[in-house]
């Protein structure tokens, strides 16, 4: 099977991460998994990084599973956190790899900022527990968690976010910022599709205009944090400004517990064509 092929019917999770950023299951694991439960095409998103894309595809074209090369990238839009799923990206585009090396850089240079917040709440947590949980993957607030678990510094994954991590939480730090434009640039630059993730999360619908706006090609329109009716206006948002449809469960696994949603939260691989469409109409 040729990379960009989709089949025609059966289902499609466009939302899923790796060992390659802070997913539990490595790129083969994952696409085995994705057979198991029956998914047809899957792309593989992991934060900032592409390096797990060979991986996936290799083993999708040894199980028969579509695996559209995809990225997730976090851009500051009104001093808010916004990701951007890049889809059909040429992963070994170099200068698209240079500047995901330089995000990740930033992750670690951020993740100790976070790890000396932690030890002045007098938490003997260290950047190399954290780098241990991170292997491979991009630096985040997940691995951090999951250092603070395994040190016994911690009840529960979800508590650290809750009381130290989260958003607006006390060892806290924001990202690099980069613009909603300048990511779209950057996914368009490499050959992709962008689109808005998880919209439902935190933005209003004037928000959602503007990042519309900023050029993205489509919005994820399914996704676990949506309900019935969120799905349903964001379908609505997307159709009235003649934008693609993308969806997923955003599976991570491990101590996530997400194990529920993987192959529940899809999309119809019809629509995985849709989009592979209109990138090569316009290319
Ligand atoms: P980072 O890229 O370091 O900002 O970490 C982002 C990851 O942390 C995402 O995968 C989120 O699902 C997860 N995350 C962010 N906020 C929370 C939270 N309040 N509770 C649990 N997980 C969270
Ligand atoms: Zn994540
Ligand atoms: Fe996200
Ligand atoms: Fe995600």
């Amino acid at each position: 099977m040729e990379r960009w092929e989709v089949p025609s019917n059966g289902k499609a999770d466009l939302h899923t991460h790796t060992t390659f950023s802070d997913g539990a299951l490595t790129p083969a694991q994952l696409v085995k998994k994705a057979k198991q439960a029956g998914l047809v095409a899957i792309s593989v998103t992991d934060h900032d990084n592409v390096n797990g894309l060979d991986e996936a595809i290799s083993a999708g074209k040894d199980l028969d599973v579509a695996v559209v090369p995809g990225v997730e990238l976090s851009a500051t839009f009104n001093r808010k956190e916004v990701h951007i799923l890049g889809y059909f990206v040429n992963h070994h585009d170099e200068q698209f790899q240079i500047f995901l090396s330089e995000l990740r850089e930033e992750r670690i240079r951020r993740a100790e900022r976070i790890v000396q917040r932690l030890n002045k709440m007098n938490f003997p947590i260290t950047m190399n527990s954290v780098l241990k949980q991170a292997g491979d993957g991009a630096v985040g607030r997940p691995h951090i968690a999951a250092a603070m678990v395994h040190e016994g510094l911690a009840q529960s994954y979800q508590s650290v976010f809750d009381d130290y991590l989260g958003n607006g939480r006390p060892a806290y730090e924001r990202k690099v910022e980069v613009s909603p434009e300048k990511t779209v640039r950057l996914i368009a630059d490499a050959g992709g599709l962008s689109f808005l993730a998880h919209p439902g999360r935190s933005l209003d619908d004037n928000e959602v205009d503007q990042l519309v706006k900023a050029g993205i090609d489509g919005i994820e329109v399914v996704h676990p944090s949506h309900s019935p009716w969120t799905v349903q206006h964001f379908h609505d948002i997307t159709s009235e400004n003649f934008l693609l449809e993308s969806g997923g469960s955003d599976f991570h696994g491990g101590l996530r517990g997400d194990d529920d949603v993987f192959g529940q939260v899809t999309i119809t691989a019809e629509t995985v064509e849709i989009m592979r469409r209109r990138l090569f109409s316009h290319h």
